[in-house]
């Protein structure tokens, strides 16, 4: 359903362009500066967050999440502000309205301590996340690549020496992985975060200290997962995108509750229980399949040492090396757990 939002001052210039069917002019003498207000917000399209979302929660939490990196950027706010970005009320009926603008998606905001009446959410922010007819072209995603991909995810960094030592290895062999850290390590470490970024890496959420979210509830949960949030944004100007909860353990109602997507695995290295390269490697190129997602550590120095004969022996049978966005099409949403491409469930699951 659409609807045409018509700004006072600018009938003639929108009406000129052809973008207006039935306009009443409206009177009345702008300002210079009035007129450059209206010209930012121009003629939009209205549309329904329904609309934008097929009515589908979990692409309306995704609107959430990048509503809050928005919010975030647009402010440069600080990392104590992370929290209140969680904590304020962002859109949850499908009845609100959004405007389709040249630059993106914008909301309007209920009363925040940022003092943002409205954003607008660049379309590359909601690739993958809001039905494609409404992004531009450049934007949209197209058919999942079936091509002989496999995606390398690193947990429980960063560590002050191995995950530089690792950086240098992915460098060296052209291969991007995507790292879920730990918060509180994050703090340590900051610019080796940024690193991980810098090189093109994708950097995830891995829990403040560790626990098993499965047995700490809902609450905890959520500031777990804040907390480390605000420690990465802070690292590095970003929330991550994704979450990958320890031991992979995590209820239903904490998977709807993060509002992340939640990323598993496919490929289980078993790395930290063997602590010996030559296992390492075995497990990994003996269990690899296309679009698999593999599971290792960058904290243990075996772990590390294995990964160049794994790329090695993994190129040499037709694998591409990509980062988990890329294995997944950018198709991911909060409240669904990915285990590898083409399978996804409900968290919980
Ligand atoms: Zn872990």
């Amino acid at each position: 359903m659409y609807a045409t939002r018509i700004l006072a001052g600018l009938v003639t210039v929108v009406a000129a362009a052809g973008l207006l069917g039935d306009v009443s002019p409206v009177g009345g003498t702008l300002s210079a500066k009035q007129v450059a207000v209206q010209e930012v917000k121009r003629s939009e399209k209205l549309v329904t967050l329904g609309d934008l979302t097929a009515n589908q929660n979990h692409r309306l939490a995704a609107i959430r999440q990048a509503a809050r990196q928005q919010i975030l950027t647009q402010t440069k706010a600080k990392r104590s502000q992370v929290a209140e970005v969680y904590r304020m009320a962002l859109p949850t009926k499908f009845t609100v309205q959004a405007g389709l603008t040249k630059q993106g998606v914008r909301l309007n905001l209920a009363a925040n301590t940022f003092g943002l009446s409205e954003i607008v959410i660049p379309y590359q922010q909601l690739k993958g996340k809001i039905l494609n007819h409404y992004l531009p072209k450049a934007q949209r995603t197209t058919k999942q690549n079936q091509s002989k991909v496999i995606a390398l995810t690193f947990d429980d960094g960063p560590d002050s020496k191995l995950t530089p030592k690792l950086l240098k290895i992915l460098k060296r062999n052209n291969v991007h992985a995507t790292f879920f850290e730990v918060g509180q390590s994050v703090t340590k470490y900051p610019q080796i975060s940024r690193a991980v970024l810098r090189a093109g890496n994708e950097l995830g959420n891995h829990s403040w200290n560790h626990p098993d979210f499965a047995t700490i509830g809902t609450k905890k949960t959520v500031s777990q997962i804040n907390r480390t949030n605000a420690a990465i944004y802070q690292a590095t100007g970003q929330l991550p995108e994704y979450v990958r909860p320890p031991y992979g353990a995590i209820t239903k109602a904490e998977g709807v509750a993060i509002e992340q997507p939640i990323i598993r695995w496919s490929i289980d290295s078993k790395d930290w229980s063997y602590l010996n390269k030559a296992k390492d490697i075995k497990a990994v190129v003996g269990a690899a399949r296309s679009g698999g997602i593999i599971l290792m550590h960058d904290v243990h120095a075996q772990s590390v040492a294995a990964v160049p004969s794994i790329i090695r022996q993994l190129k040499a049978k037709g694998y591409r090396f990509v980062t988990v966005s890329q294995l997944l099409n950018n198709q991911t949403l909060p409240g669904l757990q990915y285990f590898e491409r083409g399978d996804s469930r409900t968290a919980g699951k």
